[in-house]
């Protein structure tokens, strides 16, 4: 085994989430106001043969054994199969043994990484196929309502039907698991809680609850309107019982099943319960900013080494550097915490 990715606390990165892109055709009022935000300019935005520079050396030179593509919202970025075909053809080297993770199989040298990507899932009727046969396996369809009029009032887009056919375009075409991310937000859709788990459970498809991060560009959150983790593990169990499932590892959601054997659901606590002990995570930005975590104030620009003639040395030297400075986790429940200055589709899931 070769080089690994490992930050001053002694955590491994193996992830890399990818946004390919800023722009997005909802409205997600945890995430950007109506009217949009001020989109970058095409030239700013990575090609995919710098997004598949970063992605390589990432790879087989660190081990990087999962890359998870984000945005804005991937699918309004054209010709988006051709990257995934060329991240798809990435072979993982490197990396550290870390054995106990239950990871060590993807790591065998040569073998392909595990390729997902977060969607709206309005476009995916169109668009499953042909991902799932350029290489994409996983895939996470964000859905905040299943009320068609709550879900226009949560992203400005009357899109429901479209996000639901795309989940059934998505389990036709072979992803699994197909998983649904919720955002709960206390006051809009927490009284939905028990509908997205029956949800889940009838169509065969694993609900992800998230908690509200202060990632919104309106600037709207706070500490109240955050539902906690524990308050829906306890509205489905009243109803379903669950089980912890033991084995978390450095997965961001704790995941439980049904006593029943229905399936599972996964929490995503990182206001309330934060995971930061055991990321493996680092994400580049559509314009080649990378980021050693979600709510990181600093990050190192990689375009000027992309297109100033930088090799992969110089590209490998400075993610060591920014995975070298990063810190133990966000302090989001401290008087320290400083909102990163951008938001949620300016960094990618
Ligand atoms: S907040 Fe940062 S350190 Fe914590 S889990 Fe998320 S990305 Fe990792």
């Amino acid at each position: 085994m070769g080089e690994a990715l490992i930050d001053s606390y002694g955590r491994t990165v193996r992830d890399l989430r990818i946004s390919v892109t800023d722009r997005c055709n909802f409205r997600c009022q945890y995430c950007m106001p109506e009217e949009g935000m001020v989109w970058l300019p095409r030239t700013d935005i990575l090609t995919f043969e710098e997004i598949e520079r970063v992605a390589r050396v990432c790879v087989e030179r660190f081990g990087v054994d999962s890359i998870r593509l984000t945005g804005g919202e991937p699918t309004v970025r054209a010709h988006l199969p051709t990257l995934v075909a060329k991240l798809a053809a990435l072979r993982v080297g490197g990396g550290a043994d870390g054995v106990g993770d239950g990871r060590e199989d993807r790591r065998e040298d040569g073998r392909g990484v595990d390729l997902a990507m977060t969607t709206n899932g309005a476009s995916l009727r169109l668009m499953a196929r042909d991902l799932y046969d350029a290489g994409l396996r996983r895939l996470n369809i964000s859905c905040d309502s299943l009320q068609r009029e709550r879900f226009l009032a949560i992203t400005k887009r009357d899109a429901l039907e479209s996000v639901l056919d795309g989940i059934d375009a998505a389990v036709a075409a072979g992803f699994d698991p197909v998983k649904l991310n919720c955002v709960l937000m206390r006051g809009i859709n927490d009284d939905e809680i028990v509908d997205f788990a029956r949800f889940g459970r009838e169509r065969g498809v694993r609900v992800r609850f998230i908690e509200f991060m202060p990632l919104d560009a309106s600037d709207q959150w706070s500490a109240n309107r955050v539902v906690p983790g524990a308050e829906i593990v306890a509205a489905i169990d009243a109803v379903y019982p669950l089980v912890a499932v033991e084995g978390r590892g450095s997965q961001p959601a704790q995941r439980y099943r049904y006593r029943d054997g229905e399936g599972e659901i996964g929490v995503i606590a990182s206001v309330s319960a934060p995971f930061c002990g055991a990321c493996d995570r680092i994400r580049l930005t559509a314009e080649g900013q990378l980021r050693n975590c979600l709510f990181a104030v600093d990050e190192t620009d990689l375009r000027p080494l992309l297109r100033g003639g930088g090799g992969d040395e110089d590209l490998a030297a400075a993610i060591v550097a920014n995975v070298g400075r990063k810190w133990a986790g966000h302090s989001i429940n401290k008087v320290t915490f400083i909102r990163p200055a951008r938001s949620m589709s300016q960094i990618g899931g």
